[in-house]
């Protein structure tokens, strides 16, 4: 089979390998469909820990498949099944773990991440996975591509759901890339009103063209901005979806009393600490909060919005390719060229 490995910093390779084997209590996914995400990007660059040319690892954490082999021992699931991955799987035993937060595990394993991932036309799904329902039967009407990209919207939801949204609420969102388009998404579905702001332009512009009922903001007055367009009160949802302390501590000035703040995209630690003016946060009543990842519940009611029509995410993929595309796919992507780039098998 053809799949894109992970040699080092810098080096990925579209290679021939094996179909991987599985054990009784194990599932062969044929993959469907795989989005390229940051984190990709970011491991192609700065390469990843254990990861070198003895030990390449096929990336790839956004993907869904059919599968194409039940182990005998495996429950509920059969051969010819669609499903979606999630991709973060917990020791099973922490407390987190018990609590559903798999993706909060100290020991938690990703495919894609630290072990082979969905860029691929084959992925073995390992038993741990299977029981601990990691693998998600695709609801009625979802695509595969659909599929592939619920993960990104799951995290949002995780961060959404700090934010205790209410209809008329304004929110915020500082990031127009994908993270942040699905945030408008979900905002939008709970009736907030909406406002983007990016440094992109030209992502603004994608995002209002999907999403019309968003407001963006591209200028140097955001406060005066924000301000007009909440009358004066000020923000009730910020979400941060970019890397960018300074953007962490000009979101404060701008919210309302009892605003919600969710500090969505980490900062890289040669930035921190990040000098915010927690006299804000004070008097303000503020809550700031802050999310990772997202867990198999999270995915699980993606899927189900999609299904139901709630949400419409397929709108945030420009590019689709085929396997053999895959490097020119990555290049793109890294160039932030249009919004959510498949590969399509
Ligand atoms: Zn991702
Ligand atoms: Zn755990």
């Amino acid at each position: 089979m053809l799949s894109l490995k992970l040699y080092g910093p810098g080096d990925i390779r579209l290679v021939e390998t094996a179909v991987p084997d599985i054990n009784d209590d194990e599932l062969l996914l044929k993959t469907d469909a795989a989005a390229i995400c940051g984190t990709d990007i970011r491991m192609w660059k700065n390469g990843y820990k254990g990861v070198d040319q003895d030990h390449p690892l096929i990336l790839g954490h956004e993907f869904s498949g059919t599968i194409a082999k039940a182990g005998k021992k495996v429950p509920f699931f059969k051969e010819g099944m669609r499903a979606a991955v999630q991709p973060n799987i917990g020791c099973g035993i922490c407390d987190r773990c018990v609590a559903g937060s798999f993706h909060l595990c100290d020991d938690y394993r990703a495919f894609g991440i630290n072990m082979d991932g969905g860029f691929a036309e084959y992925v073995k799904i390992p038993a741990e996975a299977v029981m601990r329902g990691n693998l998600m039967p695709l609801p009625e009407g979802v695509t595969a591509e659909e599929a592939a990209i619920t993960e990104p919207v799951a995290c949002a939801l995780n961060g959404f759901n700090k934010c205790f949204v209410k209809p008329g609420d304004y929110a915020l969102i500082v990031g127009a890339g994908p993270i942040g388009y699905s945030h408008a998404v979900l905002l939008h579905m709970a009736g907030a009103l909406v406002l983007m702001n990016d440094l992109s332009r030209e992502r603004l512009e994608l995002c209002k063209k999907n999403l019309p009922f968003i407001q963006v903001y591209h200028g140097n007055d955001l406060e005066g901005f924000v301000m007009e367009w909440t009358n004066g009160k000020g923000l009730d949802i910020a979400i941060t979806a970019c890397p960018v302390p300074e953007v962490q501590a000009a979101v404060l000035p701008l919210m309302n009393y009892g605003g919600r703040v969710n500090f969505f995209g980490g900062i890289p630690a040669r930035l921190q600490p990040v000098a915010l003016d927690t006299n804000i946060v004070h008097y303000r009543e503020l809550y700031l909060t802050g999310s990772t990842r997202s867990s198999i519940a999270h995915s699980r009611k993606i899927l189900e919005f999609v299904s139901k029509g709630l949400i419409d995410i397929k709108s945030m993929i420009t590019h689709r390719y085929g396997i053999h595309d895959i490097l020119n796919a990555f290049e793109n992507a890294a160039q932030a060229r249009g919004m959510k780039h498949v590969i399509v098998f």
